[in-house]
């Protein structure tokens, strides 16, 4: 079951240059991480129940690299907490959902993580996460 909207991810081209002017707008950022299997590095801001997770690339390999040489920084995906990311992914793909990752991997912020092909939500990137328990 998909509980709530975890987070907004927001790429950016140097988060040197752009965390001052999220912490003026938001707060002070709470957690700063590097994800070296996604090349890319992480701080997230809480927002009420939800964050803000800015992601800088770290290598040219990295997604947000790839999203970055298209589009000018800003949006990039939504994250949805669910409560059993196994069985959601299952669910979703029987609603004939395009999966980029058929089994959850290790993301940020103490999460597992998947995300769902643009492709099946009008051009939305989609990411189910879940708390390490
Ligand atoms: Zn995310």
């Amino acid at each position: 079951m998909i509980k709530r909207i975890e987070h907004l991810g927001i790429a950016v081209n140097s988060l040197e240059e752009t965390l001052t002017s999220y912490e003026a707008l938001l707060g002070k950022s709470y957690k700063e991480e590097i994800v070296e299997s996604e090349f890319v590095r992480t701080v997230f801001i809480q927002v009420g129940e939800s964050k803000i997770e800015l992601l800088e690339a770290t290598d040219e390999r990295s997604a947000i690299a790839k999203f970055l040489e298209k589009n000018r920084q800003g949006f990039h995906h939504v994250a949805f907490e669910v409560d059993n990311i196994e069985k959601e992914l299952e669910r979703l793909k029987g609603e004939g959902f395009q999966l980029i990752h058929e089994t959850p991997k290790d993301g940020a912020d103490n999460k597992r993580i998947a995300f769902l092909h643009p492709k099946s939500t009008a051009g939305l990137l989609v990411e189910l996460c879940q708390e390490k328990g």
